[in-house]
């Protein structure tokens, strides 16, 4: 096509996809099930309703449905930020000098700044349509318990957010915007559930992490009537949702006829990425089509890269359902110094699954070349970026700058997840030469590992 490429490829809102596409449906190994940890059996739809609504639990357990409608509500919620665009990096593509064509999907055009708003809404909705009074969840940098105080303000439910101790101090603003949406924000572990009280008593002056927050906010929403607990990455269903992402990008991309080269996604519990790549995964899976998939964790907290590939506890507290996937063991708690996001001590089930079958790649950066990369994509694109979206522009970039050295036109698609306003505590620390890149010692990975349960699956 010799049509002249915008700087944005927009969509209209009749565009919108109408259905989520369910990843799970076009593997032929499917991701291991979710296991009762007391029984080592599959969870049932039964169990997992004591947790979570009764049609979330549906679509987590439905692996052979494709494509699920997107009830109208949620369509109509979206219309007020979606369709996002897909962007040609132009700016950054003439910085580098590189021949390489560089595009990104930028979910970060709402209030709650990511991609986060798009399961949130889901969520919420399915909550509300079941009679529940109130959500509960946990929250690391913010981003998620921001998107679920939004969607529930919309719907008129009741939000209770666990935040990690270390992010509520470091982002008090975060914070008030959730309470602005009605949302009541604890740091986690606090003194108000059981399990916040053993971990504080077993570890004193713990900043906590997302297994503990996790913990807590399950404990509060199986223990109070007309409650549920959601959660904003790591589940099938949270995947399913985000896969708008994608299916909105491939749309964009197919007007111009701009087939990709390599997919690149930043990758905490694995929604956004697995969202983003779903539709191109699909043609992967179903051998119609080949792109390169990469997904790019910070060293700090290397799951994929350093993680086992086994069963393990999605908590701290242990309360969760075991999940299979690639993980550093979820008593691993990266350093309090790590400022980037993406803390989660494992990898979802359906990504970990693709990568072990060498559907896809994984890399680890550091946080100091990320917030180099951050920089740079500020000054030439206009745009803040999220530190965890700028694990993805790292990558991005020395794609782009190997086809620099090789001449190839390569023909780069990212996802830029969200915006970087609330963090400028980090940037700050990286402004100011204070930012460290600490690694986890081969020992330190060992002691997470300790924490697996001890079951052969
Ligand atoms: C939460 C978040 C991520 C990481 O979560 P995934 O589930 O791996 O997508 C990445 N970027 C932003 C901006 C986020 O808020």
């Amino acid at each position: 096509m010799s049509q002249e490429i915008p700087y944005k490829i927009y969509l209209s809102e009749d565009e919108i996809p109408t259905q989520w596409y369910n990843l799970r449906a076009d593997m032929k190994k499917k991701p291991a099930p979710l296991v009762n940890p007391a029984t080592l059996k599959p969870l049932t739809a039964e169990e997992l309703s004591v947790v979570f609504c009764k049609e979330l639990v549906e679509q987590e357990l439905d692996e052979n449905t494709a494509f699920v409608d997107i009830p109208e509500e949620i369509r109509n919620f979206y219309k007020m930020y979606r369709p996002s665009p897909v962007v040609r990096a132009y700016c950054l593509e003439k910085y580098l000098d590189t021949p390489a064509e560089i595009y990104y999907k930028f979910e970060g055009n709402n209030t709650s700044g990511s991609h986060k708003l798009n399961s949130a809404i889901a969520q919420a909705y399915y909550a509300k349509k079941q009679g529940l009074k109130g959500v509960t969840t946990e929250t690391g940098a913010g981003q998620w318990g921001t998107a679920l105080s939004m969607a529930s303000a919309y719907l008129g439910l009741d939000c209770k957010v666990y935040m990690v101790k270390c992010s509520y101090e470091q982002k008090p603003f975060r914070r008030e915007v959730m309470r602005t949406y009605g949302a009541t924000v604890t740091p986690s572990p606090s003194n108000t559930t059981e399990i916040g009280r053993k971990i504080l008593a077993e570890f004193p002056g713990t900043t906590g992490s997302l297994g503990c927050a996790i913990s807590e906010a399950v404990e509060v929403a199986t223990s109070t009537e007309g409650y549920r607990y959601v959660l904003g990455s790591v589940l099938n269903q949270v995947l399913l949702h985000q896969s708008v992402i994608g299916l909105e990008a491939k749309a964009a991309l197919d007007k111009y006829g701009i087939k990709p080269d390599m997919i690149i996604g930043c990758a905490g519990g694995g929604s956004n990425l697995g969202g983003l790549i779903a539709p191109f995964m699909r043609e992967k899976l179903r051998g119609e089509n080949d792109y390169r998939i990469i997904a790019v964790e910070p060293a700090s907290c290397p799951s994929f890269t350093r993680g086992k590939y086994a069963y393990d506890f999605c908590d701290t507290g242990k309360i969760c359902p075991l999940a299979k996937m690639y993980t550093l063991g979820s008593g691993f708690i990266p350093s309090a110094s790590h400022a980037g996001g993406l803390r989660f001590h494992g990898m979802c089930p359906t990504l970990s699954e693709l990568y072990d079958q060498g559907m896809m790649e994984a890399v680890a950066v550091e946080q100091t070349s990320v917030f180099e990369a951050a920089t740079m994509f500020a000054r030439v694109e206009g745009l803040l970026p999220a530190p965890e979206s700028s694990h993805a522009i790292r990558v991005a970039i020395d794609e782009a700058l190997k086809c620099k050295k090789t001449g190839e036109k390569k023909k780069i698609l990212f996802g830029l997840t969200g915006t970087g306003y609330f963090d400028l505590v980090a940037y700050q620390k990286y402004n100011d030469g204070e930012m460290g890149d600490y690694i986890p010692t081969d020992e330190d990975i060992q002691k997470g590992w300790a924490s697996m349960p001890k079951v052969d699956l």
